[in-house]
């Protein structure tokens, strides 16, 4: 699905949603779904009559199964340089577990994301690190914004010329706007550092917002973000 010129979502992926970024002489993927997706991905790229070789970079919004479940997959089958943000970058690395979300037996039993996103996770290579305020060459200049929380490392990706933002799952569309809650909220490191990231994110100014849960906000998106931040407790 299109969401604007360029900006393609990747659906159909069994838990949340990667983005597909078309430039003229290449594609990035912001997140890659969870393992196993790698063919889906690489269908959403001849369905906008690309090929993987065109893929050159890969941005992770966070260290989770359902956005790195294929990343070494991709990797291996096309070198696209990895970005992500330094604090989560051990975890894709392989070399911390990844999170495990402090919960009882019976949400982990009720809760069918816990079983897919606590799975082991392939090692894949960091290209390079990430820190806020970062810029990444993407349609012009897109800025990474750290909005700790979901995980240590979450980022959200700010293009302002585009007036468009990538939230990865430090918002999120799915159980209403907001800092993810609900089966989300329990991945959650950190709840008052992840209430604090959506304000962060309510203060930029943008039309568009792509989650990796939920559907897209086509317009108007950051007066929605606000309303919703003036809600926050
Ligand atoms: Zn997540
Ligand atoms: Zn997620």
């Amino acid at each position: 699905m299109e969401i604007v010129p360029g900006v393609h979502a990747i659906e159909r992926l069994g838990v949340g949603r990667a983005y597909l970024y078309q430039e003229a002489d290449r594609l990035t993927l912001i997140d890659t779904g969870v393992a196993r997706s790698t063919d889906r991905i690489f269908a959403a790229i001849e369905s906008i009559g690309r090929k993987p070789d065109d893929l050159r970079q890969i941005v992770i919004t966070h260290d989770h199964h359902d956005h790195i479940g294929s990343l070494a997959d991709v990797v291996e089958r096309t070198d696209a340089q990895v970005l992500v943000h330094a604090l989560d970058a051990p975890v894709v690395r392989g070399e911390q577990p990844p999170p495990t979300p402090s919960t009882t037996g019976l949400m982990r039993l009720l809760n069918p994301l816990l079983a897919r996103i606590a799975r082991p996770i392939a090692p894949t290579r960091v290209d390079r690190e990430l820190a806020d305020g970062d810029e990444i060459d993407l349609d012009g200049g897109a800025r990474v914004v750290h909005v700790p929380g979901h995980t240590a490392g979450s980022i959200a990706l700010y293009l302002p010329k585009r007036r468009l933002l990538f939230a990865g799952d430090a918002a999120v569309n799915a159980f209403g706007l907001g800092p993810p809650s609900g089966p989300l909220g329990i991945f959650n490191e950190d709840q008052a550092q992840a209430r604090q990231s959506f304000r962060k994110l309510a203060e930029l100014d943008f039309d568009v917002a792509c989650f990796g849960h939920g559907a897209p906000l086509d317009r108007e998106a950051s007066l929605a973000f606000r309303r919703r931040a003036e809600r926050l407790s």
